[in-house]
């Protein structure tokens, strides 16, 4: 086991929240450390998902989201943050310094932890699901992010909440025809959402349907030959019957997790389960202890507004400091 001396901040969290708040705390010389996460997390959050990031402003060209979180990284580092490959385990907020270990064993001590963990998008866990999602092979969890991409194809969205609808009205601008493809009759969604999807003369509708495969077919990209997605199978939830809906791309739109379990009892989370600021704050109720990032917001979720709450994480940790 090795013992660190108390650091000023600690961030956990390597996604555009953390490495903002690592910029801002870094460049008010208080030598943040951040711990980015290593496998089977991946250190960048959900950017790393994500091919090309077309709405950060800076990036009128847009920019890969691996490349993107690279350089949030490298900015962070010219201002003297510290970047660990580690996973924390546990917490404890009880007392001041707080401490965190690490899988390894390491334990650490912080006058102050800049919480910037994240949300992950739920799969549904079929064959082929994530290694698609990975390589941009038509498969998705966020149609802001990659919707632009498949114009002009058939789209499905599996789902039945408010995601699912909103995501199938915002492809309905690229799509010539979006599929939304439900487990159940009835919807999670509010009846607006609803109405508003169901009024689209774009959008159709496969209720009961269980997706069971993804079907894929090779394509040549380049030199290289790889797969990619052309169809989902379904089965129908009362009859059983099997068919496979033809797509060009596949969005799931099945909700998020917030990434909270090692905070779990200490800080207050909200009926979703996400963490909750106090008013127009990072604070916590434990003072010191400072949330930004997805792991707080269940209404926005941009990479941008990551970032913007990241900084005002930084400023929050910089006066707590200072007063104490
Ligand atoms: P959600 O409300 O939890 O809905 C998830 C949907 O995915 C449900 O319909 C669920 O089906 C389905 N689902 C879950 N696991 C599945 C699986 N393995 N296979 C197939 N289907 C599966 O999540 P959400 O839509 O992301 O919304 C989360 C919260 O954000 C909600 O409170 C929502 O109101 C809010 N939100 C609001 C807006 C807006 O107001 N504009 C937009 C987006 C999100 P079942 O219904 O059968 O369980």
């Amino acid at each position: 086991m090795t013992t660190h001396g108390t650091h000023q901040v600690v961030i956990i969290g390597s996604g555009p929240a953390g490495w903002t708040a690592a910029l801002y705390t870094g460049r008010a010389n208080l030598k943040p450390v951040v711990y980015e996460g290593a496998a089977p997390n991946v250190p960048g959050g959900q950017l790393m998902w994500t091919s090309e990031v077309e709405n950060f402003p800076g990036f009128p060209h847009g920019i890969k989201g691996p490349e993107m979180m690279a350089k949030f990284k490298e900015q962070a580092e010219r201002f003297g943050t510290v970047a660990k490959q580690q996973n924390i385990a546990s917490v404890d907020l009880s007392k001041r310094p707080f401490t965190l270990t690490t899988e390894d064993g390491d334990v650490v001590t912080t006058d102050s932890l800049i919480i910037a963990t994240g949300a992950t998008a739920k799969l549904l866990g079929l064959p082929k699901e994530k290694e698609l999602m990975n390589s941009g092979a038509g498969v998705s969890a966020c149609a802001t992010c990659d919707g632009a991409f498949y114009k002009g194809e058939e789209l499905i969205v599996v789902g039945g909440g408010d995601s699912a609808m909103e995501e199938a009205l915002y492809l309905t601008r690229f799509a010539s025809k979006v599929t939304l493809v439900h487990r159940r009759e009835e919807f999670r969604a509010s009846k607006i959402m609803v109405d508003r999807a169901r009024a689209h003369d774009k959008i159709a509708w496969e209720l009961n349907q269980i997706p069971t495969e993804i079907v894929t077919e090779k394509k040549k990209v380049g030199i290289f030959e790889k797969d990619w997605l052309v169809g989902v199978k379904v089965r129908h939830a009362k009859t059983g019957e099997e068919k496979v809906l033809k797509a060009g791309g596949l969005f799931v739109a099945i909700g998020h997790q917030p990434n909270t379990k090692l905070f779990e009892g200490a800080l207050d989370v909200d009926d979703k389960g996400y963490l909750v600021p106090q008013a127009r704050s990072s604070k916590t109720k434990i003072p010191g202890v400072f949330i930004c990032g997805d792991v707080q917001d269940s209404v926005y979720r941009q990479a941008i507004t990551a970032a913007g709450s990241g900084c005002m994480a930084a400023i929050d940790a910089e006066r707590f400091l200072a007063g104490h």
